[in-house]
């Protein structure tokens, strides 16, 4: 079966791998044309851009930054002519508004949208591990269910078009504000004298245990490695995203308030593309010690 995958970043390429070694036939696009040989490199066939994609495949992922983006490359896409397109996946972490507007559009040009959010980072894309939250009709579920199993361990039907990507900016304010506390609360520890291995090894079989804690440290804060993995731009706009949803509903929320100062404060750093770990140096050079 022909499947596309569209962006080819942190997340596209290990998905895109999955993808490739479930024995899917790969057209894909991404606008760095080093990502696009490296893949090709694997077998997948390289495209000119999103529509040619869709002009060759019943079924298209996309993975990109943010709606925006989504939205020039789906642009692209009703532009084409002799679309073999059936259903497009949306990887991507968007608003449930942005979903449905192109879910809409979609149906215009002849096939289903459905917004299928992915959480578990790097590793889990990497291992075929995911989380997959998806957005849409049952049926339309059911015809790229096992695509979607090449590439996660889990599938949550949440609901219809939109829902997907509610349930993911729920997920990312608590993944936010986790990653901003740990970063406080790690160069506390540091402050008192515990080391890094402890505090990895106490908390993660303890109550103060999260992501950050399990996958985070033993990636990144161990070993100083600071790229890759999920960019603060990308937590930043999707903590933005629940902030714009609370106000609509009068909502106070101190906590992502909080947590988007942080990350706006690494942004203004220049840590914007490094991973979320990144936080931590920031309180390390405000209390000038190293979490080690
Ligand atoms: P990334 O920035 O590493 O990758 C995005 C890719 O899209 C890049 O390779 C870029 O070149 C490509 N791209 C940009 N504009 C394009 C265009 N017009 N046409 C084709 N390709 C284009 O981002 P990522 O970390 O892989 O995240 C992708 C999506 O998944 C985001 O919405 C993010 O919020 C979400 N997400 C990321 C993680 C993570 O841990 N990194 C986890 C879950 C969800």
């Amino acid at each position: 079966m022909k499947i596309g995958m569209i962006g080819l970043g942190a997340m596209g390429f290990p998905i895109a791998r999955c993808l490739l070694k479930a024995g899917y036939d790969l057209y894909v696009f991404d606008v760095m044309k080093d990502k696009l040989d490296e893949i090709s490199r694997e077998g997948a066939h390289p495209c000119a851009g999103a529509g040619e994609v869709s002009a060759c495949v019943s079924v298209a992922f996309c993975s990109l930054p943010n709606a925006s983006i989504v939205e020039s490359v789906l642009e692209e896409v009703f532009a084409q002519s002799g679309l073999s397109l059936d259903v497009w996946v949306d990887l991507s972490s968007i608003s449930p508004e942005s979903a449905k507007k192109f879910a809409k559009k979609a149906a215009g040009c002849g096939f289903a949208y459905m917004d299928c959010p992915v959480s578990g980072g790097v590793r889990a894309a990497a291992d075929g591990t995911l989380t997959i939250m998806a957005g849409g009709a049952a049926e339309t579920l059911e015809k790229v269910r096992p695509a979607l199993e090449a590439i996660g361990k889990k599938i949550y039907h949440v609901g219809d078009v939109g829902s997907g990507s509610g349930m993911k900016m729920v997920n990312n304010f608590m993944l936010g504000c986790n990653m901003a506390a740990a970063a406080e609360a790690l160069v506390l520890g540091s402050k008192i004298g515990l080391d890094l291995e402890t505090m990895y090894e106490i908390v993660r079989n303890s109550s103060g245990r999260s992501f950050i804690i399990e996958n985070k440290i033993p990636d990144f804060i161990q070993k100083r490695k600071f790229s890759g993995g999920f960019a603060v731009d990308l937590a930043y706009k999707d903590l933005g995203l629940a902030m714009e949803t609370a106000k609509q509903f009068s909502m106070p929320v101190h906590m992502g308030s909080t947590a988007l100062q942080m990350f706006e404060t690494a942004r203004a750093k220049g840590f914007g593309k490094e991973d979320i770990t990144a936080l931590l140096k920031i309180t390390e050079e405000l209390m000038d010690v190293e979490v080690r």
